[in-house]
């Protein structure tokens, strides 16, 4: 029988990419977690699922449970089973590589966490591997931010101008629509004061009816003029059930302003708070930045200027400020679009400037770095 997972397992090996599947609705989501990733690390020193449930404290089907979830998630054999022995495939072996990196990061939080020994406090600016951060942001900071309150941890990768960017946006969003429902309130409030003076211009033409019916000279016109004075009562009615609908909007118009306000105004602590945080990064970095933007000073003359405002704009565009970057697991450092072998193949050939077709940076080798860095 061909079962789901097969098919999944088929579609992930043609693209050459990890299928996100049915329940995962994002990259995130179709990610391994830690303690998986412990499970994986497990099973390779062990080749064994035995020993591996042993040592991980677990049952044996925990332990296949876990591995068959990854093998879903990742879309790919990372393990071969057999009657007598276990075996990493190839790719299995690479993950359990990278597992190894990412967990050895935690512990090291952890240490770092640990030495402060509850009394962990002030800034503290942590480098993170964008590959990594997230996997471990949402399961590391919550609890070091409980343990301890008074730790501030950075995360550097552009993040606290990210927010403050998303902030702006949001404010901005919230201020349009607030001052939509103003002119919407506007409008209805106009609206009533119009259907007021109908009611009156009705009244006035009522009484008018009546002194003529007074002075008729026969039924005919008297009842002509009675029809007249029941069709503008009933006019009045009309108006009066449009202001009573125009009050009910107004009303609930209104309610949604003043919550629209009230969070208008968090947000606009919250912008206050984290502007104050990038202030205290970018001083704090600013010497070190000085620093650079004098070497780049003297490094932009020596570039021919076509090429140095085209790596001005992507700078510009990119979220992150980063222009160039490198293949990082077969995908766009800056983007983590796929990059096609071939395209792999032209960018460590070094003949000419690509550049990622997803995000628009320029796409080097990693040795390129390494070697700029010497
Ligand atoms: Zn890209």
């Amino acid at each position: 029988m061909i079962g789901t997972d097969k098919r999944r397992r088929v579609h992930a090996a043609a693209t050459g990419r990890p299928e996100y599947v049915n329940g995962w609705k994002n990259r995130t989501e179709a990610m391994l977690t830690i303690k998986q990733m412990r499970y994986l690390v497990a099973i390779a020193d062990q080749l064994h699922f035995r020993r591996a449930a042993e040592i991980m404290h677990v049952s044996q089907p925990t332990i296949s449970g876990q591995l068959r979830d990854m093998e879903l998630k990742l879309g790919a054999q990372l393990v071969e089973r057999s009657r007598s022995n276990v075996l990493m495939t190839p790719l299995g072996k690479e993950i359990v590589d990278r597992a190894r990196i990412i967990l050895a990061e935690i512990e090291e939080i952890n240490d770092l966490a640990m030495r402060g020994q509850g009394s962990l406090s002030g800034t503290f600016r942590l480098g993170i591997l964008s590959t990594l951060g997230p996997y471990l942001l949402p399961h590391i900071l919550p609890s070091l931010h409980e343990k301890y309150p008074d730790l501030r941890l950075y995360i550097r990768e552009g993040m606290p101008d990210a927010q403050v960017q998303d902030l702006e946006d949001e404010i901005a969003g919230l201020e349009t629509r607030l001052s939509n429902l103003k002119e919407e309130v506007g409008n209805l409030e106009k609206a009533v004061t119009q259907k007021n003076n109908e009611i009156v211009d009705a009244q006035g033409l009522i009484k008018k009816y009546e002194d003529q019916q007074k002075n008729v000279r026969n039924n005919r016109e008297f009842d002509s003029l009675s029809k007249e004075i029941e069709y503008q009562n009933l006019e009045i009615e009309l108006c009066n059930k449009k202001i009573r609908e125009f009050n009910v909007q107004i009303e609930e118009k209104r309610t949604v302003i003043t919550e629209s306000d009230t969070s208008l105004g968090e947000r606009k602590s919250d912008l206050d708070n984290k502007k104050k945080e990038l202030d205290e990064i970018v001083t704090d970095t600013k010497k070190e930045e000085e620093g650079l933007y004098k070497k780049s000073e003297k490094i932009e003359i020596l570039i021919e200027e076509r090429l140095l405002t085209a790596y001005k704009r992507i700078r510009s565009n990119a979220r992150n400020g980063l222009a160039v970057v490198s293949i990082q697991r077969d995908a766009c450092g800056g983007c983590f679009n796929q990059i096609p072998p071939q395209r792999q193949l032209d960018i460590k050939s070094r003949k000419k400037i690509i550049v990622c077709e997803y995000c628009g940076r320029i796409l080097v080798d990693d040795e390129i770095i390494q070697e700029s860095y010497l």
